[in-house]
């Protein structure tokens, strides 16, 4: 007892205040069993965090291929010359020294459900009595013909921030005055339903004052996108003339692009060159999630959506963008949700305890402008085993706000950014 220090107790009490909140006791039923999380994104860093903080006895690792976390969210920004690539970049020091989870990095390449067993490339074998998947997203190369891996060096889709991010950044600084940019937004399911328009305000926001005379053309998958109201609404509003809309039932959907020429394909209309071409292709779930036998047909997980645990295997669950979750949105915000309710089924079941009635919620703020935000909110609940979304709870922000409110929804962006960064990697 001589070694257990003040610090020592007060992590303790925090963790008890974490686990009472569940209507749990503080008892270590569920000692030294072993939680393996693949991915240290959104999902997968609040999995390993709270799971720690419901049950401090429990051995998390915590296993991702980077050093760094480069978010998706506010990467727009970075576009837009609102933020750095530095200011959206995380590290993993405070998961280890203030949450007791062990960090590696390394790539998972195997897991084996039977064994329970994960792989890495490193050569290490984790054994685990609950493992937590949680990769976020890989490309459908080639579902656009030409568009892959290499073509992506020429025609960025920044869908994953960071080299990517700075290479979209440098062409729109190198493009012309009266350039077009292109931004092809993908079919649903993807992940950040409002990401490419938001994308499509900070570009035209920096053209304004750069390039004026430059254009935007979407190239749209779809016949309708969130938010869409409020997006035009901005666009008209901030930027007149500069952004062009094309759907899909408008010759808007590309089948074929031409890396060399930076010239998109519609599946029916005339083709079309860019001078920075931003295509964001179709997505499905991480591809450790395809190697383990986790996804569907259609590449995504289905999982319980009480508890997050696979549908295919037994004792592994699944998080965030990967999973299917719906009504739930591909979000950060939905993964942290979707992260928090697995922690609690992880731990409730290694007591040998029923899982509460879990709720789940979503916020997602998008820039129009620096001094012009709009957000949508939502708040959902289980009907039977699949959620629902809570009638009258939370909405999308007005479409006739005065510009002071406007104002305001982007610094609430600002404050939701930092909050939910330190939730996840503080
Ligand atoms: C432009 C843009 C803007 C966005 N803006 C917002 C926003 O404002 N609000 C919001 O809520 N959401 C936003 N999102 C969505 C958000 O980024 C994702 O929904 C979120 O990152 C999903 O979390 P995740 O844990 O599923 O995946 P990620 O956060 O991508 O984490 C996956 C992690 O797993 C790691 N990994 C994958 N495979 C392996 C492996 N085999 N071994 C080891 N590690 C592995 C990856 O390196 C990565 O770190 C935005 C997305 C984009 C593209």
């Amino acid at each position: 007892m001589s070694d257990f220090t003040r610090r020592d107790f007060i992590k303790l009490m925090s963790a008890a205040g974490a686990a009472s909140a569940m209507g749990w006791p503080i008892v270590a039923q569920a000692a030294r069993r072993r939680v393996v999380v693949v991915g240290g994104g959104f999902g997968g860093a609040t999995c390993a965090k709270y799971i720690r903080a419901f049950d401090p006895r429990l051995k998390v690792t915590l296993i991702e291929q980077d050093t760094k976390f480069v978010t998706c969210p506010f990467s727009n920004a970075v576009l837009g010359g609102l933020r750095t690539i530095g200011s959206i970049t995380h590290g993993y020091d405070k998961l280890r020294q203030n949450h007791g989870v062990k960090v590696i990095h390394d790539r998972a390449t195997a897991i084996d459900p039977a064994a329970r067993k994960v792989m890495l490339a490193g050569g290490k074998r984790l054994r685990y009595d609950r493992l937590v998947v949680s990769p976020g997203i890989d490309f459908r190369w080639g579902a656009i013909e030409s568009y892959d891996e290499a073509a992506s060096q020429t025609m960025p889709h920044a869908w994953k921030a960071g080299p990517q991010t700075s290479t979209l950044r440098k062409q729109l600084e190198q493009m012309r005055d009266g350039g077009v940019v292109i931004i092809a937004p993908p079919v649903n399911p993807f992940r950040c339903p409002p990401g490419p328009y938001e994308r499509a305000c900070m570009i035209a926001h920096y053209l304004k004052q750069a390039k004026p005379r430059s254009k935007i053309l979407i190239y749209d998958a779809k016949d309708k996108f969130s938010k869409q109201p409020l997006f035009m609404q901005g666009w008209q509003k901030l930027y007149p003339g500069m952004i062009e809309w094309i759907k899909q039932s408008d010759g808007g959907a590309i089948e074929r692009v031409d890396p060399k020429t930076r010239t998109v394909y519609p599946v029916f209309g005339k083709p079309q060159k860019g001078d920075v071409v931003n295509v964001i292709p179709p997505q499905h779930a991480g591809t450790i999630a395809h190697t383990a036998g986790l996804v569907n047909k259609d590449g995504w997980c289905p999982v319980n959506q009480r508890t997050f645990e696979s549908a295919m295997h037994k004792d592994i669950h699944v998080i965030g963008d990967a999973a299917i979750a719906s009504p739930l949105p591909k979000s950060g915000f939905a993964a942290g949700s979707e992260a928090k309710v697995c922690a609690a089924a992880i731990v409730a079941s290694l007591r040998g305890e029923t899982m509460p009635d879990p709720s789940y919620v979503n916020t997602c703020y998008s820039l129009v402008g620096p001094e012009y935000g709009i957000s949508v909110a939502a708040v959902y609940r289980l009907k039977g085993n699949e959620i629902v979304k809570v009638k009258g709870a939370g909405g999308v922000s007005p479409k006739d706000a005065t510009d002071m409110f406007r104002r305001d929804e982007a610094r609430y962006a600002a404050g939701w950014y930092s909050s939910i960064t330190a939730d996840v990697w503080g």
